[in-house]
Formats: structure tokens, C-alpha cells, sequence
């Protein structure tokens, strides 16, 4: 990197959307540099996925991801779409697979992704700067000046694409938050996402490896997951309870329905006591969960109206998780530059021309199953055409 450069864009942080993003303006003719602060690009593409990169999801759609606005993710979602992004993986002869509900995988390693990306990013003649510590961005007389160890750039054009607060050791930081204080936006408070919940109630830990399908929600959200759950060392985990974890709040509870709507306790006329429930429980889950659930929900007397409320906890037991894993352990960050503050069509700042916000940084935030690359797909391609 020159003492001061000029370029025409720099896009700031060399994971999935700015990789993305500054390839496709690149190969629209635009002199990009990317600027990544770590040794090595698209850390969290290698290991997503188990390391085979769940890279989208064929039935993408508005309404699997959350935010403030939940209108805000429709016009990038639809400007490149999910099968655009096959197409690409498609055209660079990765071979993928759909697991299941949709999701699509790498047959092998997910490096191939990253090489995609770069591969792109070359033939855009992208200049891809790693190792580039203590970047800022200051206003220019024209745009933007970007400052970092390496020196400075002129650009007429930021792209910030420093993602969430999610895994600290893989580089993550509050960049790009800060950078949207400094210019005015405002920021929807970061939490975890797509997290382990912890249990104080210690009793729970006694499970732990246990699993069960069940259908999970926060308290007070209408966003129901039927999935696995799974009781961990520190509370439960599990796809259940992770989609949940974008929806739940501290102080919350997540409630859990152990027979997914099943009317389970009809087929104890026959007999009403402990053992008839713990049998009829043992049908439908692991029996050390049944015994356990058994123990919690059994009454005093076996009368009907005790038993249509054990009837009905059964289908919404309330579990009261103390926080979560943190962002050491959570996927995503829930939260991030309110969308109100950035063009749904470009990701441009409304009130700082020049100054755009892709992928997880923005207050968009997945499901689990491929959404969250797909949401960093189609945000950085929506501000690549705009570039
Ligand atoms: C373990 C794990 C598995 C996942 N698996 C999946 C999956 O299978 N499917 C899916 O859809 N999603 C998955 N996700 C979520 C997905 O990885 C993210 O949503 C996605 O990577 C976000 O892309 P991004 O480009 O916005 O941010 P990131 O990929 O986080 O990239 C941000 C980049 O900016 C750099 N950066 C940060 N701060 C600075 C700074 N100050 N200066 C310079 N550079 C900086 C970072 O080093 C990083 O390279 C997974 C996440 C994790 C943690």
C-alpha cells in the first residue's frame, strides 16, 4: 500500500460480503481495495458449516430474518437472490449438496468458497491488503480518507463489511459500529445470536447429551422452531433453542413444547398416576427426559383439571435461562446499524453519501441454515451495483 493512494472504493473487512462486494465492483471497473485486519481472508466462511460452509438456502426468503424493519431485507434479497449465488458456485465447478430444509453445503472443503471469492476479486483487479491494523475513516475534502498503519487512501467511496461482535478470535470487532456512530447513524443494540442458553437450574445439566425433537419460541414471539433441542453442560442448545436465541431477551423465558402439539395425556383414560404418565411420555422422547419431565409435571391428585394442566405445560414448559454462551459461542450478531438509517436498495448511508453498510454489521440477522451468507450475498451485490 502507497504512502496516500487513491482508489475509487475501499471496502473494509475480507469476509463473505466484502469479499463479494468488492469483487463485483471491481469487474464494474471501480479501483477497489480491500482492507482486512486479520492474516487471512473469510475466517468464518472456513469454518462455518462443520468446515463444508452452508452457503445459502434455496427457500430464502424476507421472512427468516429478523430486524427492526423486517421490509428493510426484501429489495437486496430479491436484487441477488439465492440462485444467483448458485449460479457462481455453480460456474466455479463446486461441487455442493442440499442437506436438508433447503440448505446447501460444499461437498468438500469450504476453502473452495474463499478461493471463489478471490478468484472473483482478481478478475475485478481488487486489491486484497491483509494484516492492516488500525484502520480509521475521516472525512476528505472529496469522500473519505482512510487511515490505517500502512499509510492512507483517498476513495470516494467505504464500504464497511466488518460484520457482528460474534467470535472475538476470529477477529470480530466493533468497527463498524463505531465508524456509524462517528457519521451520526444510529445502532441497534448488539446482542448474541444463534446462541447456547445457560440454565442456573442445575438439575437440567444432568441430561446434558440428551436430545429431542420439540418447537420452541421466546416468550412473547410468534416466530415458532421445530427442531432439536439439546440439554448441554451449561444449559441447552441444539437448533431449537439457537433460532430461538435470535428472539429471546434476558430476563425472558423460552418456552418449549416437549409433544409438538400432540394431545398426549387422552391416551391415559385408561389409567391416571405417575407410571401411566411417565410411559405415555417415554413413547414420544428419551426416557431419562420423560422420567425427568415426569418428576417436574407430576400433580398432587390425578384429577382432570390437574391433568389438563400438565397437559398444557407439556406444551409450553417454560425454561428460564440465566444469559447465554456469549459472543464467544453465538453464530450472529442480532442488532447492528439500524436500517432506518440506510437506501434498502444500495445499503448507502442516507445521511453520509459514500458511506455504505453490508452484510451482518446492519440490523439483519438470519436463521440458522444458510441465511446469514445469503443476507451477506445479496447486501453486498445490492451495493455493488451502486458503486
Ligand atoms: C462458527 C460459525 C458458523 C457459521 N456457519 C454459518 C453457515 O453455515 N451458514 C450461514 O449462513 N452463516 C453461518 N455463520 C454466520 C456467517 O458466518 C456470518 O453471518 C457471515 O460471515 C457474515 O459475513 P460478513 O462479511 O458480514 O462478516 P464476517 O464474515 O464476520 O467478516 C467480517 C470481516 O471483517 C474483519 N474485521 C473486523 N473488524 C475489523 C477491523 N477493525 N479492521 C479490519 N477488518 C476487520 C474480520 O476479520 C472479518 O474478516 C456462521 C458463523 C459462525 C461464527
Amino acid at each position: 500500500m502507497a504512502e496516500t493512494q487513491r482508489v475509487d472504493v475501499v471496502v473494509i473487512g475480507a469476509g463473505a460480503a466484502g469479499m463479494l462486494c468488492a469483487a463485483l465492483a471491481g469487474q464494474r471497473g471501480r479501483r477497489v481495495a480491500l482492507l482486512e485486519h486479520g492474516e487471512q481472508p473469510g475466517r468464518k466462511i472456513l469454518i462455518s458449516g462443520g468446515g463444508r460452509c452452508n452457503f445459502t438456502n434455496l427457500d430464502c426468503a424476507p421472512d427468516r430474518f429478523l430486524s427492526e424493519n423486517p421490509h428493510f431485507a426484501k429489495s437486496a434479497l430479491a436484487q441477488f437472490t439465492q440462485h444467483h449465488f448458485v449460479e457462481m458456485v455453480r460456474r466455479h465447478g463446486i461441487a455442493f449438496h442440499e442437506k436438508t430444509l433447503g440448505q446447501l453445503f460444499c461437498d468438500g472443503s469450504a476453502r473452495a468458497m474463499v478461493a471463489m471469492l478471490l478468484t472473483e476479486c482478481e478478475r475485478g483487479g481488487v486489491e486484497v491488503v491483509l494484516g492492516v491494523r488500525g484502520i480509521r475513516v475521516e472525512p476528505a475534502s472529496s469522500g473519505f480518507r482512510v487511515e490505517s498503519e500502512r499509510g492512507a487512501m483517498i476513495a470516494d467511496t467505504v464500504v464497511v463489511a466488518t460484520g457482528g461482535l460474534s467470535i472475538p478470535k476470529l477477529g470480530a470487532t466493533g468497527f463498524g459500529y463505531e465508524v456509524a456512530r462517528q457519521y451520526g447513524l444510529p445502532v441497534i443494540p448488539p446482542r448474541p445470536g444463534l446462541v447456547p442458553l445457560t440454565l442456573a437450574d442445575g438439575e437440567w445439566r444432568k441430561l446434558a447429551g440428551i436430545s429431542a425433537q420439540v418447537t420452541a419460541w421466546a416468550e412473547g414471539s410468534r416466530v415458532r422452531f421445530a427442531e432439536k433441542l439439546l440439554v448441554t453442560h451449561r444449559g441447552v442448545s441444539g437448533p431449537a433453542i439457537l433460532q430461538t436465541s435470535s428472539y429471546w431477551q434476558a430476563g425472558q423465558a423460552v418456552c418449549v413444547d416437549f409433544v409438538n402439539g400432540e394431545r398426549l395425556l387422552a391416551a391415559m383414560d385408561t389409567r391416571r398416576d405417575e407410571h401411566a404418565l411417565r410411559e405415555t411420555l417415554r413413547r414420544t422422547m428419551p426416557q431419562r427426559l420423560a422420567d425427568f419431565l415426569t418428576g417436574r409435571l407430576r400433580p398432587q391428585r390425578w384429577t382432570n383439571t390437574a391433568l389438563a394442566e400438565v397437559e398444557a405445560r407439556l406444551h409450553a414448559f417454560r425454561l428460564e435461562p440465566s444469559g447465554s454462551e456469549g459472543y464467544e459461542k453465538a453464530e450472529v450478531t442480532v442488532g447492528g446499524v439500524d436500517t432506518r438509517a440506510l437506501d434498502s436498495r444500495t445499503m448507502e448511508a442516507r445521511t453520509a453519501p459514500g458511506l455504505f453498510f453490508i452484510g451482518e454489521v446492519v440490523d439483519v440477522t438470519g436463521h440458522l441454515g444458510g441465511f446469514n451468507f445469503q443476507w451477506a450475498w445479496s447486501s453486498a451485490a445490492a451495493c455493488a451495483r451502486a458503486l
